[in-house]
């Protein structure tokens, strides 16, 4: 399991007490359910599903439903505590949260999934209507299923990542994408002395995250080399079409096959490239395979893609990590905003909302840059220990320990 952040380097920075760190080092609340769901004439799904408040010192628990086949009560854990640090570190005004769903969304249509978001819904509604837990899209989610528990809830603020069409913002099913993008650009000019435009860049993952990555890099100027799914993945020396592989993607599902230089996801790993972007899920790049990897740069689209042991080879390896809780935060800001426009009305146009996702992440970024080079700790180290110091500066405005 990936750590988050690194407790030991915060306890001695912050000078914990004892009574601290056991209010971070576990959550605030879990909830773990059995749901029981008829989709159509023949088909019951019994499945479990979770959601887990992990600190909200410093506001509601804010955090995406993910639906997936390997989701467990642990993992809905890891994801709620990485947001209590993201929301914390960009200085967005809320807690950290996470619900989870075993399911695969592969094998369910559009009308299952909506069925099964709908009953997921109805169970925690008190949640959502409380407004103590506020969701937004996540791996196998989408606005669609969001618009559903709007839909349940009737309120717009209960929920984030809706269609712009209903409330939704327009540049937030983007707005992750774009944010990995901008802290591509920076760390490659500020960190490596390259420019964008050209930069041989691999990236696994293509869907919400990763399908925007790709987009908006191709915008920038850089060329993919190699792209991976669930599926399998392509690789073109000297760039892909990704134009063409959108196309393709939205045809078959899969980017595998697009042409016929075929890669595991392994081997994407060890691709001779400028950034490494792991934009699908948690633990790709460990012990086994860390070794292998050749780009100078990481960033983490997906949440936790590094474990601990890896972290230290890559360290050891002189490679630059940008962590989860900075890289892929731009979601949670254009959430920020597409909540505060459910409680003013305000209407915000996309590109306003991805000069704010750039002038936040590259403020936050600069800080964590500098204190890096200060104390000649990584830029994960440093994200946990600025991030730390909001929670815990937060934690007593609440109200004694
Ligand atoms: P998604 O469901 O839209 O896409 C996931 C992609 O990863 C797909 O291309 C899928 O085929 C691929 N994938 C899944 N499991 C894989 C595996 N074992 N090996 C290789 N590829 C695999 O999900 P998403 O919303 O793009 O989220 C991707 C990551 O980014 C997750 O870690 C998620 O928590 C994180 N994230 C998402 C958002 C958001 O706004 N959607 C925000 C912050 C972080």
């Amino acid at each position: 399991m990936p750590t988050a952040i690194n407790l030991n380097l915060m306890e001695k920075i912050l000078s914990l007490s004892s009574q601290e760190k056991e209010f971070i080092e576990k959550p605030e609340k879990k909830m773990a359910l059995r749901l029981r769901v008829k989709i159509g004439e023949k088909d019951v799904v019994n499945t479990d599903a979770y959601l887990v408040y992990y600190n909200t010192a410093r506001g509601a628990a804010k955090g995406g439903i993910r639906f997936a086949s390997n989701v467990t009560l642990a993992e809905t854990e890891d994801l709620a505590e990485r947001m209590v640090w993201k929301t914390a570190l960009v200085g967005i005004p809320f807690g950290g949260g996470k619900a989870g769903v075993r399911v695969d969304p592969e094998k369910l249509d559009s009308f299952g999934k909506g069925i099964i978001m709908r009953r997921f819904a109805m169970e925690i509604k008190e949640e959502l209507l409380s407004g103590k837990y506020i969701p937004a899209p996540d791996m196998g989610t989408s606005p669609r299923e969001m618009a559903i528990i709007y839909g349940v809830t009737g309120m717009l603020e209960c929920v984030t990542g809706k269609p712009p069409r209903i409330g939704g913002l327009p540049g937030r099913r983007e707005s992750t994408g774009y944010g990995v993008t901008a802290v591509v650009d920076y760390a490659l000019k500020n960190l490596m002395k390259k420019k964008i435009e050209g930069a041989k860049i691999v990236l696994q993952g293509y869907g919400n995250v990763g399908g925007w990555v790709s987009h908006f890099l191709r915008e920038r100027g850089a060329k993919i080399i190699a792209v991976t799914d669930l599926h399998g993945g392509v690789f073109q020396k000297d760039g892909l079409d990704t134009r063409k592989l959108q196309d393709y993607y939205k045809e078959k599902g899969t980017v595998k096959g697009f042409n016929k230089n075929s890669i595991t996801n392994e081997d994407l790993l060890g691709l001779d490239a400028d950034v490494l972007i792991p934009a699908a899920c948690e633990d790709v790049i460990t012990k086994e395979t860390a070794g292998t990897i050749k780009a100078k740069l990481i960033v983490e689209g997906a949440n936790g893609p590094t474990t601990y042991e890896a972290d230290r080879i890559l360290e050891d390896k002189g490679i630059t990590v940008i962590p989860d809780i900075l890289a892929n935060s731009g979601g949670v800001i254009a959430s920020d905003v597409e909540w505060r426009s459910a409680n003013s009305g305000s209407i915000t146009q996309a590109e306003e909302v991805y000069e704010m996702i750039e002038g936040i992440m590259i403020s936050s970024f600069k800080e964590d840059v500098e204190v890096a080079a200060k104390n000649r700790i990584t830029y994960r180290d440093v994200a946990s220990v600025l991030a730390g110091r909001e929670v815990l500066g937060a934690m007593p405005d609440r109200g004694p320990l």
